[in-house]
C-alpha cells in the first residue's frame, strides 16, 4: 500500500463531512505520503511548490484543499486550475466532480479548440466556483470583460508546471493569467520533474512558499520494472508486434517521437491484429475528446502515442509502457514511464535502444534516478512482472 510514514488517516486532515464521504466512496484508504505532507499546508494558505514522483496522488492534494477552503460565501471562479493539456483538464474535472460529489460547488472546463463565444456564454450561464483549463484558452476568457473575473479567484493552482513554464509562449500566457487576478491568492503548483531553471521560474509566481519535495532523489517509482533492450532501428516494428503478443497485460501504451510514425506504428499492429487506438496533436478536437474516452473506459488494449499522453494522465489499467522511440530528454522519460504504476501498482516499460543519442539518454537516466534500467534478459518471464 501507498500509505505515508506518519500513519495519518484523512479524517486526521481536518476534512469536511463531504470529503470524507467523498473520499471513502471512491475507495481512497489512506491519504499518500505526498497528500499527508501537502493538504495540512495547504489548508493554512500558504503558496505551494509540490514535486512528487507520479502516480503518488497530486490531483487531490490540490482538490481536496480547494473544496476545503471553498465555503457558502466563496464566489464564481475562486479557483483556477491551468493544465498543459485538454486531455489532463479533462480528467482534473472529473476528480474534481468525484470528490465534490457531497458538495454544491460547479465546475467547468475550458480546452482549447472550443468555440469562445460558447465558452463565454457557457460560463456566465453556469457561474462555475471552479475553472479547469488550457493556458490559452483560459488566458482569453480571463481577458475578456465578461469573461472569468480575476479578481474573484482565491486559488490558482497550476498543474505540470515544469512543462508549462518551460515553453516560452506558454509561460508568457500563464503569466497573463496570473497578473489578471487579485494578489492576495494562494498559488500551488504541482510537477514531478522540476530542472533548476524552472524551479527559478516558478518562485516568481510564489510568495514566501512552502516547497515541498518528496522522494527527490528516489524518482523511479515503486514497484514499475524498467527494462530496455538495444536493437536496430528496422527491428523495432517486429520485436513490438512480439512483445505485444507475448507480454501479459490490461493495457499498454507506447510512445513515439512523431504523429507520423505512430500512426505508421498503429496501422502494422493493426494489420497483425492487436487493437490499437492512436493519439496525438494532429487528431480533431472531436476525435482526440472521443479516442480518450475510449482508452479510458479501457475498450482498446494498446494505445500508440506522441507525448501528448505523457504527463500527467492517469489510466488505471495501464501497466505497461513501450518507449518505441526514446524521448528527448530524462524528465521525459520519468513522466512517461510513470504512466503505468499509478499510486503503486505494478508495471512494467521496456524502451528500444537504437542510436547513440538514445544510449546517451539512457545512461543520463541510469546516472540521475535510483533504481536501474536494465538490459531484457534472454530469458525474461513477462508473465508475473
Ligand atoms: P500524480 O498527479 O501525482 O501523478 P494522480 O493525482 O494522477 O497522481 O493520482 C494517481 C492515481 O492514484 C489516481 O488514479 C488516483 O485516483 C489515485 N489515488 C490518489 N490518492 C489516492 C489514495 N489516497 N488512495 C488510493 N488511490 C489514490
Ligand atoms: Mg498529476
Amino acid at each position: 500500500l501507498y500509505g505515508n510514514r506518519d500513519n495519518k488517516n484523512f479524517s486526521d486532515l481536518n476534512l469536511k463531512k463531504e470529503l470524507l464521504d467523498s473520499i471513502s466512496k471512491v475507495g481512497f484508504e489512506t491519504p499518500g505520503e505526498v497528500q499527508a505532507q501537502c493538504i495540512p499546508e495547504a489548508l493554512l494558505g500558504v503558496d505551494i511548490l509540490c514535486q512528487a514522483k507520479s502516480g503518488m496522488g497530486k490531483t487531490a492534494v490540490f482538490i481536496l484543499a480547494t473544496l476545503q477552503l471553498l465555503d457558502k460565501d466563496s464566489k464564481p471562479h475562486s479557483v483556477l486550475v491551468v493544465a498543459p493539456t485538454r486531455e489532463l483538464a479533462i480528467q482534473i474535472k472529473k476528480e474534481f466532480e468525484r470528490l465534490g460529489s457531497g458538495l454544491s460547488f460547479k465546475s467547468m472546463v475550458f480546452v482549447g479548440g472550443e468555440h469562445f463565444k460558447k465558452d463565454l456564454k457557457a460560463l456566465n450561464k453556469v457561474k462555475p466556483h471552479i475553472i479547469i483549463g488550457t493556458p490559452g484558452k483560459l488566458k482569453d476568457l480571463i481577458l475578456h470583460k465578461d469573461g472569468i473575473n480575476g479578481k474573484n479567484v482565491t486559488h490558482f493552482v497550476i498543474d505540470e508546471c515544469d512543462l508549462i513554464l518551460k515553453d516560452l509562449d506558454v509561460r508568457a500566457q500563464v503569466q497573463r493569467i496570473f497578473i489578471s487576478t487579485q494578489t492576495q491568492k494562494q498559488t500551488m503548483m504541482f510537477t514531478a520533474t522540476l530542472p533548476p531553471d524552472v524551479l527559478k521560474v516558478a518562485r516568481f509566481f510564489l510568495d514566501k512558499q512552502k516547497e515541498i519535495i518528496i522522494n527527490d532523489k528516489y524518482l523511479v517509482l515503486d514497484g514499475l520494472k524498467l527494462l530496455y533492450q538495444e536493437l536496430k532501428e528496422e527491428q523495432k516494428i517486429r520485436r513490438t508486434v512480439e512483445v505485444l503478443e507475448e507480454y501479459k497485460y490490461n493495457q499498454a501504451i507506447v510512445f513515439a517521437k512523431s504523429c507520423r510514425r505512430a500512426d505508421a506504428l498503429s496501422k502494422v499492429l493493426q494489420g497483425n491484429k492487436i487493437k490499437t487506438v492512436c493519439m496525438h496533436a494532429k487528431k480533431s478536437k472531436t476525435a482526440r475528446d472521443k479516442i480518450f474516452k475510449s482508452v479510458k473506459k479501457g475498450a482498446k488494449k494498446v494505445i500508440i502515442c506522441t507525448d501528448v499522453l505523457g504527463r500527467g494522465i492517469d489510466l488505471e489499467k495501464i501497466d505497461f509502457v513501450l518507449n518505441f522511440d526514446m524521448p528527448k530528454s530524462s524528465d521525459a522519460y520519468l513522466h512517461r514511464v510513470g504512466r503505468a504504476g499509478r499510486f503503486g501498482t505494478k508495471g512494467l516499460s521496456i524502451s528500444f535502444i537504437s542510436s547513440e543519442e538514445d544510449k546517451k539518454l539512457l545512461e543520463e537516466i541510469q546516472s540521475r534516478f535510483t533504481g536501474k534500467v536494465e538490459q531484457i534478459p534472454t530469458d525474461f518471464d513477462p508473465s508475473p512482472f
